[in-house]
């Protein structure tokens, strides 16, 4: 009874905001700026675009969790869709990606539009002469089937979307690196075979309230090759922030406040992302990203505008910076195969800001009908045009110094299928041999207390190196670490990086001791270990007077014994990916 009322209450709101849109006074009366297709609807659209025009494909690739193939939608001039000659020919790819997070649909629409505007006067637009534009329509297939009214509790329309998770109940944009949905998997194909100059993901907003409807990242400019950070930080992304304002569309940096939940006013950083999320992931190939997010509290037809305006500049920045966008990328690439370090576990340098200009709500504090208690509101009769603090600068905390090579055993089985998924060269050891390595073994790590995205994610994880003489077998590969994306390597085969594969539990079997001790059996032998290791004796004795809790247990005093002792197994908290050679 109560769910229905519920039910009831629910269909009113989505329509009473459904109808506030349409009495907006939007200029555009296509229904695209007012509901969001259904994915039928979404591949109908781009098949009748398709047979439309010569100068554009939609192409299936692999599958996703849904069952059903991810479509690439392509745009050329040439009516060129091989991305090998497209490159050759010194083509710039942009790349759009829809639909990550389906119930913020903005961008599925908006590339709708965009594709049909651009394709209508294809042969007179110069700005596609040497730019190519791939479109997924939705990557999170599944997620788009899955319409529900309300999910998005705090967006303003469109009346019914698709959800966030896809048919596991995972968030896509965690996937890039674990790979635990077929979409990332199909996706990931497609990126590495397309190699993008430029990929945008097209998302809406949560967190604060503000006068802006268009917000973006761009990629964090310390984490990215100097050259091509440089780039970005003072050519690239100031471009577009300058093309957006002449089409009457200022749109400011994503609003992430530096401290969780607090007003703008306080100050905002730069938004990192880490290579779990796609545009993080793209930046391990060398690849511009960006991440459009529009405001959840505009109207839908407002947002999907202020989007169909950020594709039309991104666009035109692509098209008059082509040159300089596959230069600075090149440059990256040839600096990947010499570069000996590499920076890693990116931190907010707290200490360094500058001033932004920002159009805001002032942020008024009442005491809530709800709790009782005070509740911060922004008032929109109060809006502010002022300088904030901004943080936009990233520190490394640590740097890895690469090896010649990894070796991973052939039992590591989704790590070596990773790598080559992922399009490097991984050579296959021909004979058994002995070698020298560098090997870690983790010395201590945190966990989180329940499951994060499918997995128990670790992090603070540190480990210690030591030199050892490592069995290699035929069939075990060795990954040579100069080669071109080679920070790809780095940030998921060094467990310490944020987002490594160990982190992500790949190798949680090496966390747990296999065989133990019978202390009735072990007592004798653990004296005469005693008497024979003189240091292990002595750290013992001090261990038993300095610590009483440890004096009256008698296991946990064998446990030291067997611990250091050579009866205690190997490869507990062993890492298996091995370091070879040093340039
Ligand atoms: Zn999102």
């Amino acid at each position: 009874m109560n769910y229905n009322f519920l039910h009831l209450f629910i269909s009113i709101v989505c329509f009473v905001q459904s109808i506030s849109v349409l009495a907006s006074g939007s200029p555009e009366n296509d229904s695209l700026y007012y509901t969001t297709p259904t994915y039928a609807e979404v591949i109908k659209a781009y098949k009748t675009l398709d047979s439309t025009y010569s100068k554009a494909r939609l192409i299936p690739y692999g599958k996703t969790d849904s069952g059903l193939p991810l479509q690439l939608f392509i745009i050329d001039k040439q009516g060129l869709f091989e991305p090998r000659r497209l490159h050759e020919i010194g083509n710039t790819i942009l790349f759009i990606n829809n639909g990550i997070h389906p119930g913020e649909p903005d961008g599925i629409n908006a590339s709708i539009l965009w594709a049909r505007e651009l394709l209508e006067n294809i042969n007179t637009n110069t700005l596609l002469d040497k730019v190519t534009i791939c479109i997924v329509p939705v990557f999170n297939i599944d997620g788009a089937m899955n319409r529900n009214c309300c999910s998005r509790v705090n967006q303003d329309g469109p009346p019914e979307y698709g959800f966030r998770g896809n048919s596991q109940n995972l968030d896509l944009n965690r996937d890039f690196i674990k790979c635990d949905t077929r979409n990332t998997q199909s996706l990931i194909s497609i990126l590495r075979q397309w190699d993008p100059d430029v990929f945008l993901d097209t998302h809406v907003s949560d967190g604060a309230d503000y006068q802006y409807t268009m917000t973006l990242i761009s990629s964090q400019s310390d984490k990215l090759y100097p050259v091509m950070g440089k780039y970005m930080k003072e050519t690239f992304s100031p471009l577009l922030f300058k093309r957006m304002k002449q089409k009457g569309e200022e749109m400011c940096p994503y609003v992430d406040t530096k401290n969780y939940d607090d007003i703008p006013e306080k100050g905002i950083r730069a938004f990192l992302e880490i290579p779990r999320f796609a545009s993080g992931y793209c930046g391990l190939f060398n690849i511009f990203g960006f991440i459009a997010e529009t405001h959840m509290l505009k109207p839908f037809s407002k947002r999907v505008a202020s989007t169909q305006k950020l594709l039309r500049s991104m666009l035109e920045v692509v098209s008059s910076e082509s040159e300089n966008i596959r230069e600075a990328r090149s440059l990256a690439k040839k600096e990947d195969v010499v570069r000996l370090s590499f920076p890693t576990n990116w931190e907010l340098d707290t200490t360094y800001s500058e001033k932004l200009d920002f159009k805001g709500y002032t942020a008024v504090s009442k005491t809530s009908k709800v709790t009782g208690l005070e509740q911060y509101y922004y008032d929109h009769a109060q809006p502010y045009e002022k300088k904030i603090p901004y943080f936009p600068k990233y520190i490394a905390a640590d740097t890895i110094h690469a090896p010649m090579y990894y070796l991973i055993p052939q039992a590591w089985l989704k790590v070596s299928t990773l790598i080559d998924q992922n399009k490097f060269r991984l050579i296959t050891i021909k004979e058994d041999s002995v070698t020298t390595a560098e090997v870690y073994y983790i010395e201590s790590f945190s966990t989180t207390d329940g499951p994060y995205e499918g997995h128990y994610l670790h992090s603070n994880t540190r480990v210690r190196k030591q030199v050892e003489q490592i069995k290699v077998s035929t069939g075990d590969y060795l990954v040579p670490v100069f080669q071109e994306n080679n920070r790809y390597l780095i940030e998921t085969l060094e467990p310490e990086c944020a987002d490594s594969y160990f982190n992500w539990g790949f190798f949680d079997g090496i966390l747990q001791q296999k065989e133990w001790f019978s202390g009735y059996v072990f007592e004798p032998l653990a004296e005469q270990i005693l008497l024979s290791d003189s240091l292990l004796k002595k750290n013992f004795e001090s261990k038993k007077a300095s610590e009483p809790e440890f004096a009256k247990d008698s296991f946990s005093q064998l446990y030291y014994i067997y611990k250091h002792s050579p009866y205690y197994e190997k490869s507990v908290n062993r890492y298996p990916v091995y370091r070879i050679g040093k340039r």
